[in-house]
């Protein structure tokens, strides 16, 4: 089989049964258990053994296990996922404002290449990317933990890693999180967070029809303050963000989300909100303003409340939505940019 078992399509597990010569009916009830039911290869009790134990076979090892669970005061629990080869990602589960709902952040690469200099998970730069069995691993691997009468019914995909910068990947893995058959999720709950690399948001928006939610870290309101602190931006710059994040098909009545981690003495000044304000003129958007969550590894630090409210403030008097995000989980170390590589990897 051309794709693996654990990361195939309805169409492509048709495919491999037909060149195997077992039935091909038998695909969707193959998908079916492997994605919505979360089951491995061998549990799947409704298909004979002889052909549960080729799929087994074809299968190979289960893509992760967890390694480790954290559960912060605010109900928020991290689990560190361990692949095959000592490789580590993390993964949070959060409440939600409504009841029974839970929302499930997700890593796609081990480490990042895109350098943010307030983020734990860029300073240590980009071991791998992850398959797209191993990002669905980390939903089926948390199944467990997921407190009784709660699902999971966002994910965004906001953990470690770039999603646009390991695009194939994520693409297959957000094709099986939204199929019918496969993890069920509505489009419209699946958000992705990037910083913006502008081929990939016009492949996303092309790909799902611009459905997925979008998160974008912009971080500054001009080109010089992002470019020292999202280096990326020496190749994407905010312009050319602005543009993709213009040109993508957004539903209607639909918004991006934009993300704006407040640095002290970095980018928490007004002239940054005002330049953000004109930037964001006349776009179907709201703001974060994210305080920034210390870590050991960064000099940076969050500015005072009072900033914070006078840089809002400046924002929602030229129109904006704008939001003041809480640091949830921010004692285990699972507030967004605290998602660090493990030792091991
Ligand atoms: S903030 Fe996101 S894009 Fe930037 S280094 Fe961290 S994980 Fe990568």
């Amino acid at each position: 089989m051309p794709v693996r078992l654990r990361e195939a399509l309805p169409d492509e597990i048709e495919r491999w049964l037909g060149d195997a010569g077992e039935p091909r009916y038998r695909a969707l009830q193959i998908f079916r258990g492997l994605q919505a039911r979360g089951l491995e290869p061998a549990g799947l009790t409704d298909v004979g053994k002889t052909l549960r134990a080729r799929l087994a076979a074809e299968a190979g090892p289960p893509a992760g296990e967890v390694a480790e669970v954290h559960h912060s005061v605010d109900g928020t629990t991290k689990l560190v996922i361990a692949f095959a080869d000592g490789a580590m990602v993390e993964t949070v589960l959060m409440g939600t404002t409504i009841p029974g709902r839970m929302s499930q952040c997700i890593s796609t690469q081990v480490g990042c290449a895109m350098g943010c200099v307030f983020c734990h998970s860029g300073i240590a730069g980009l071991k791998r990317n992850l398959t797209a069995s191993e990002i669905l691993a980390q939903i089926h691997l948390a199944r467990v933990h997921v407190p009784e009468g709660e699902q999971v019914t966002n994910v965004v995909l906001m953990g470690m890693g770039e999603p646009l910068h390991n695009y194939e990947a994520v693409r297959r893995a957000i094709q099986i999180m939204t199929h019918p058959d496969g993890l069920g999720l509505s489009t419209r709950r699946v958000t992705l967070s990037t910083v913006g690399l502008v081929r990939g948001l016009e492949a996303l928006g092309r790909d799902f029809s611009g459905q997925i939610a979008l998160a974008v870290s912009l971080h500054a309101g001009d080109d010089a303050v992002r470019s020292r602190l999202v280096p990326v931006n020496r190749r994407h710059d905010l312009e050319s963000v602005v543009a993709a994040l213009r040109a993508y098909p957004l539903p209607a009545r639909r918004r991006i989300t934009i993300e704006y981690t407040l640095i002290s003495g970095e980018n928490d000044d007004l002239g940054q909100a005002r330049k953000l304000a004109r930037l964001l003129r006349g776009m179907a958007v709201k703001v974060n303003l994210i305080p920034m969550n210390q870590h050991g590894a960064s000099p940076h630090e969050a500015p005072p409340p009072e900033t914070v409210e006078a840089f809002r403030d400046v924002l929602v008097r030229a129109g904006l939505s704008v939001f003041v995000r809480h640091r949830r989980g921010a004692d285990i170390a699972a507030a967004c940019g605290q998602l660090a590589l493990r030792p091991s990897t």
